[in-house]
């Protein structure tokens, strides 16, 4: 993927596109893939990088949702279970299976969460990841190292898939831009354009980088913006309600001595109602999360503090070396665009369904859901924008569609292992030029020729991009990301050809984002 290239494509359409797609999230850029696999020449358009907002930051799980269930919402769990198997299937070089431990420290937790788990197990039918099973103390102690054994009575072990969200979309683009479809980062809708008959029939956007104003016209606009689906909803219908309850969830980051081995903890009932998770992910632990109604959506969301000393004090209930505030590595938060309904105010009730909308002047607009159904989200969206654009039939194929990278082996390749195939290339790059086999800091694995590569094929734009979205160094260690950021701008002004004083300002800017994934020792 080439942004010049890519501009090139939308400035050299004269007639109009089939779809015209605003967000580049999970949501968005599955629709991209879904729609130009069946044909339909696609245009999305995304603001910032593509996964700067929400699909950056979930907990990385590929899941049913155990909490789903207890909720009763059966369906949705079924969709998901469903869902988790086909994208293990088509992307296996991204998803992996992780044994969850629900560790019991009362008689009852065990047969309780057990029957539970099973349920959970039978309804993923022939997409399931593996039986769940009850675990005495010395099995769950065993295999969860850490774990407080004061009071543990044994555990129950269940499956579910992991990912790397900003991984998974980038290849995401990467297979809807094999199929045709034009992707531009930093290209903001400023407008939606309108025919005699008051209908949306395109966009006027902008390209952050120059500065230029554009128009482009479509079949059918989809609004795939996440959390800002109102305010673009806002600028075909000033007036339209609000669709979405936006709540914020935030993560901590810990090392590796926190979660030894390879089991996650599961704890289905927090002192607030919520389900949390230690999971071990990329070498650290990840702990997370949080339910807090907002009611404003920032594109770079903080951790508040008491998020940050509940996930402590709660992570403290069940680990024998219990974290502290000078324990965290990063901080991360990200808005969920929960459907609408009621006031909005308890948003760990509200539904994570998707809903799908079409507003009088025709703009459709797609929201909720989870990343885990990112597809059927997709393919449910595009068969309603065929019919309201009238374009022709065509069956949807993303069920055995392979995502780009696709590696039935990728273990194979060490830490480089979620490319995919895309490591061959890597791994020419580094044998072309040693160098780029440099590491970019002790503390993460991340070398130098994934810069290049991620600033070559993966329309890397700046320092942000790189060390927040194509690497998760951000995401894992705040500190050594900053560390990383100099030899990062370099790399990266060599690609692009920018000069010394663009490096300078990338630095800068990197280093003030950063701090906003980094904690005070004390809360402030
Ligand atoms: C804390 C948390 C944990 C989660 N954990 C999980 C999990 O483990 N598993 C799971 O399956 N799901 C999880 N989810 C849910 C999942 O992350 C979201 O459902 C999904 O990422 C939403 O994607 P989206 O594309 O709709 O929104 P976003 O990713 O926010 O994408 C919307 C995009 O639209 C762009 N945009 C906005 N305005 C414009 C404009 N005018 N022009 C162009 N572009 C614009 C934005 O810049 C943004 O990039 C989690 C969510 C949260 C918040």
């Amino acid at each position: 993927m080439n942004r010049k290239t890519m501009l090139g494509q939308a400035k050299a359409r004269i007639v109009h596109w089939d779809i015209i797609v605003i967000g580049g999230g999970a949501t968005g850029v599955g629709v991209a893939v879904d729609a130009a696999a069946r044909g339909y020449a696609t245009l999305l358009l995304e603001r910032y990088d593509f996964g700067k907002g929400t699909s950056s930051r979930s907990t990385k799980l590929v899941h049913g949702g155990v909490r789903y269930l207890e909720q009763g919402n059966i369906s949705l769990v079924m969709e998901a279970l469903r869902e988790r198997g086909l994208l293990r299937q088509n992307a296996p070089h991204l998803v992996s299976d992780l044994p969850f431990i629900v560790p019991s420290y009362s008689w009852w937790e065990g047969p309780f969460y057990g029957i539970g788990l099973k349920l959970y197990q039978m309804l993923s039918g022939k997409y399931g990841f593996g039986p769940s099973e009850y675990l005495s103390k010395e099995e769950t102690a065993l295999r969860l190292p850490n774990v407080k054994t004061g009071g543990l009575m044994g555990g129950v072990v269940y499956f579910d898939g992991q990912f790397d969200d900003t991984r998974l979309l980038i290849h995401l683009a990467a297979t809807a831009a094999g199929h045709g479809a034009t992707l531009i980062n930093y290209a903001r809708v400023t407008e939606l354009q309108k025919g005699a008959d008051g209908m949306v029939n395109g966009v006027a956007w902008e390209d952050r980088e120059t500065g230029e104003q554009c128009i482009a016209h479509a079949r059918v606009v989809i609004n795939a913006t996440g959390p800002f689906t109102d305010s673009v909803r806002k600028l075909a219908e000033p007036g339209a309600e609000a669709m979405i309850s936006p709540s914020q969830g935030a993560h901590l980051v810990l090392d590796r001595s926190f979660l030894p081995g390879d089991t996650a903890i599961m704890v289905p009932h927090t002192s607030d109602g919520r389900v949390m998770f230690a999971i071990p992910w990329h070498g650290h632990t990840l702990i997370g999360t949080t339910d807090t109604a907002m009611d404003h959506v920032p594109i770079e969301p903080a951790a508040l503090d008491q998020e940050v000393d509940f996930m402590l004090s709660t992570g403290s209930l069940y680990l024998a070396k219990t974290p502290t505030r000078a324990d965290i590595l990063s901080v991360f938060a990200g808005i969920r665009p929960l459907a609408k309904s009621g006031d909005g105010k308890n948003t760990a009730a509200l539904s994570r369904d998707h809903v799908i909308h079409i507003d009088r002047s025709g703009l459709l607009s797609i929201a909720g859901g989870k990343w885990t159904t990112y597809r059927n989200m997709a393919q449910d969206c595009v068969d309603q924008a065929a019919t309201l654009g009238d374009l022709p039939e065509v069956a949807c194929v993303t069920k055995t569609l392979h995502v780009h990278g696709y590696h039935t082996n990728a273990a194979e390749f060490g830490p480089l292992s979620f490319y995919g195939t895309d490591a061959l290339a890597i791994q020419a790059l580094i044998a072309g030029s040693p160098g780029l086999g440099e590491q970019l800091d002790p503390a993460l694995p991340y070398v130098a020729a994934e810069v290049v590569w991620a600033a070559r094929e993966e329309m890397a734009r700046c320092v942000e991009d790189v060390l927040a979205r194509r690497t998760r160094a951000l995401f894992l260690n705040a500190k050594a990301a900053v560390c990383m950021a100099p030899r990062v701008a370099e790399l990266l002004a060599r690609e692009l050809g920018q000069d010394g004083a663009w490096q300078t300002q990338q630095v800068a800017a990197f280093t003030a984002l950063a701090r906003g994934f980094q904690v005070s020792a004390v809360p402030v």
